[in-house]
């Protein structure tokens, strides 16, 4: 096991004797293209230092090829068409090796023994550049002069296509935040090497140990603003973080040089990321100058995956290129199910034995091209491993896309629909990565966005008696009134009025969210709130973030989702805060009362406190509440484990406040570290409760 090649990884090890059968020789036999189909699919893998030394070695016969790889590196994922995942089977068909490539393939000793993408500048796919086309290296070289130039190229990597353009250069950066219509969403950038990041971002050991993983995933990280070279403003607009990450292709070597590069997905807005030259030459057309093709077909788009890292322990974000479709390992075995997650950050999981395969990540729902690339990563990964799901588990959203797919889908096939409520799988999803047993019940504490309770309102800030096989409502945060729905979360000072309402607070014109509110505004939703109409009541902590960050001034409409919340992160910074006073308020399920903490914030301001200092309160009062509400769970029924999940503990100030307070207390406390605490995540938690409801009706039965 101690010199297993790079990527092995040994998951089991079974012993047992047999008869003696007579064979004289060991031999390794190739798979007849029909086994099981329960060999783990590989995830796509970044440049291995072997084959990066030989790509700029001149002597290399692979100098500057941009398609290098070898059995340590290289796509896997993303060219894999069907299993068993053998050559013929991938995008790499249509490149039948040359006598040297061959040579490798069929050569032990080689790194290339049996590397499937394997291939070489004389039978390997190839790039070019259009306008032109300029092919092989000339259009490399022409892309960086383009770069270099201050103009946007679409150029096509492992899982897709980027929209890339020189990330020190105001100008293009805010040009192609423009045309993408992308209001402030950060962008990512791609550093030429570890020390180009390190004067981007402030990195400690544990970023650099992310940022370098072979993943190689895009890091948060603070942003550095006091070196060369200095990212364009436009990067990040407001944010104190960015997101960086290294080259991961051969391709993406070549191309940064030494420029950092903004590197976006290759897509509009809400659409998914383009694959395909053609419709990357329709849907990019009007968003770049300049285009980097090549012609190895990308079977799934794979959008670069996203960690950051709290308390020393990364935190994934995204988990879609060079994880996707990795396994979740959950320890025991049960019934296949397909669970369709939820409709924002959407990802599938299909179990299969012991087993989680969690699809890459899929986009929000909303567009009628990302329900195609649904249904698409569906047939594909049942495909792929050969599983008839024994039911399929979805949300208990009425009006989720999803949901209505997976009725008419179980409906199909004959199998039971099993509907799960959305936070009891976030709960579920972190106790299945960390192989709790089924009927352990844990407190699970639930904060985030939005989802939909039994009760038709709108929940997000959950304490939940909760294990993989059912949920009790503990407690909540207390409802407040949303006016509008959608509406409010893209207008946080809506929000902010409705709570400041709820809160007992006149709307004096001195507080910036009512400041930030036109005359109109506020009667139209005066009325509103008044008549009840179109409010729906909410726990939701993800509201009580927006309300907060647009009471105290910092944003007042949302320009990308939890960007209110993101921005009173990174305003509160490292500042220490008192928490506001909290209490859990009434009988099971307790109330945590969240008028006293606006009227609290409200207090601070007028007595002049800054809003560094008000974010940081704040931040300090949400985990006092998270504290506060398991430890009056803990009383009543003597438990001791708490499962923290949902996007709200995306926040790191949140996530390491929480899990500190309650580790002081005496908890142990279970936190996402394999699937995003977000919807992304979401699909784990639906299987493995889908797994234990098949389990007790068949124990029933
Ligand atoms: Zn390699
Ligand atoms: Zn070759
Ligand atoms: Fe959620």
């Amino acid at each position: 096991m101690a010199d297993a090649p790079v990527l092995a990884r040994i998951s089991r090890v079974d012993a047992c004797e047999i008869d003696t059968t007579g064979e004289r020789a060991f031999q390794v036999a190739g798979s007849g293209g029909r086994g099981a189909g329960s060999a783990a699919i590989p995830a796509d893998v970044s440049l291995c230092d072997d084959c990066r030394r030989e790509l700029l070695d001149p002597a290399d016969r692979r100098f500057r090829y941009p398609f290098i790889n070898c059995t340590n590196c290289g796509p896997r994922y993303t060219v894999i068409e069907a299993t068993p995942y053998d050559r013929i089977r991938t995008t790499m068909a249509r490149f039948p090796l040359c006598p040297a490539c061959a040579a490798e393939y069929h050569d032990p000793r080689s790194r290339r023994f049996h590397a499937e993408p394997n291939a070489c500048p004389a039978c390997g796919p190839e790039v070019w550049f259009e306008p032109g086309p300029v092919r092989r290296d000339e259009g490399i070289r022409q892309s960086v002069r383009w770069l270099t130039n201050g103009l946007i190229l679409a150029i096509k990597g492992v899982g897709g296509f980027h929209l890339a353009c020189r990330a020190t250069d105001e100008a293009a950066v805010a040009r192609l935040r423009e045309r993408k219509r992308r209001g402030n969403k950060p962008f990512a950038v791609m550093a030429a090497d570890l020390a180009q990041a390190m004067r981007i971002a402030h990195l400690s050991a544990d970023h650099i140990t992310a940022l370098t993983s072979r993943e190689r995933p895009i890091v948060l990280a603070p942003c550095r603003q006091d070196l060369d070279p200095c990212l364009a403003p436009a990067v990040a607009p407001g944010l104190a973080v960015v997101g960086v990450m290294l080259p991961y292709s051969p391709l993406h070597e070549l191309l940064v040089e030494a420029m950092p590069l903004v590197m976006t997905s290759g897509n509009r807005s809400e659409e998914p990321i383009a694959i395909d030259n053609d419709d990357a030459r329709t849907r990019l057309a009007g968003l770049c100058d300049g285009f980097l093709f090549h012609d190895r077909a990308i079977v799934v788009a794979c959008d670069d995956s996203v960690t950051t890292v709290v308390d020393g322990r990364p935190v994934p974000i995204r988990r879609s290129r060079g994880f996707a479709p990795l396994p979740v390992a959950l320890g025991r075995s049960g019934p296949a199910v397909l669970a369709t997650g939820a409709d924002v950050k959407a990802t599938i999981c299909l179990t299969q034995g012991d087993q989680a395969i969690l699809s890459h990540h899929l986009g929000d729902q909303e567009t009628l091209e990302t329900q195609d690339a649904f249904r698409a990563a569906v047939t594909h990964l049942t495909a792929l491993y050969r599983v008839r799901p024994a039911a399929i588990v979805t949300d208990l959203h009425p009006g989720y896309f999803s949901t209505g797919w997976a009725r008419e889908a179980a409906r199909a096939s004959g199998v039971p629909l099993l509907v799960v409520q959305h936070h009891h799988a976030h709960i579920a999803a972190v106790l299945a990565e960390h192989r709790r047993p089924p009927d352990e019940r844990v407190i699970g504490v639930a904060f985030d966005g939005t989802g939909y309770g039994p009760d038709g309102t709108i929940w997000g800030g959950e304490f939940l008696i909760a294990s993989m096989a059912g949920f009790d409502r503990a407690g909540h945060l207390s409802p407040a009134p949303l006016p509008g729905g959608d509406s409010a979360i893209r207008y946080p000072r809506k929000t902010a009025l409705a709570y400041l309402a709820a809160a007992g607070v006149p709307w004096a014109p001195w507080i910036p969210a009512v400041a930030a509110s036109s005359e109109t505004e506020r009667r139209v939703l005066e009325r509103q709130l008044e008549s009840g109409l179109q409010v729906v009541p909410t726990t939701a902590a993800g509201r009580l973030f927006d309300a907060v960050a647009s009471i105290i001034g910092l944003r007042h409409e949302a320009g990308y989702e939890a960007e209110p919340a993101m921005v009173l992160e990174a305003t509160a910074g490292e500042i220490p805060g008192l928490p506001y006073p909290v209490a859990v308020a009434g009988d099971p399920p307790f109330v945590l009362p969240i008028g006293p903490i606006i009227r609290a914030v409200v207090r601070d301001l007028e007595t002049g406190a800054d809003p560094g200092t008000i974010a940081a309160r704040f931040h300090a009062t949400v985990v006092r509440l998270v504290a506060v509400g398991a430890a009056a769970i803990r009383t009543s029924t003597g438990i001791g484990v708490v499962a923290l999940g949902g996007g709200a503990f995306q926040n790191g100030l949140l996530l390491s406040g929480a899990r500190a307070a309650l580790r002081a207390d005496g908890f142990e406390v279970l936190v996402p570290e394999l699937v995003p605490p977000n919807d992304g995540g979401m699909s784990l938690g639906q299987a493995v409760i889908g797994r234990e409801r098949l389990r007790s009706t068949e124990g029933a039965a």
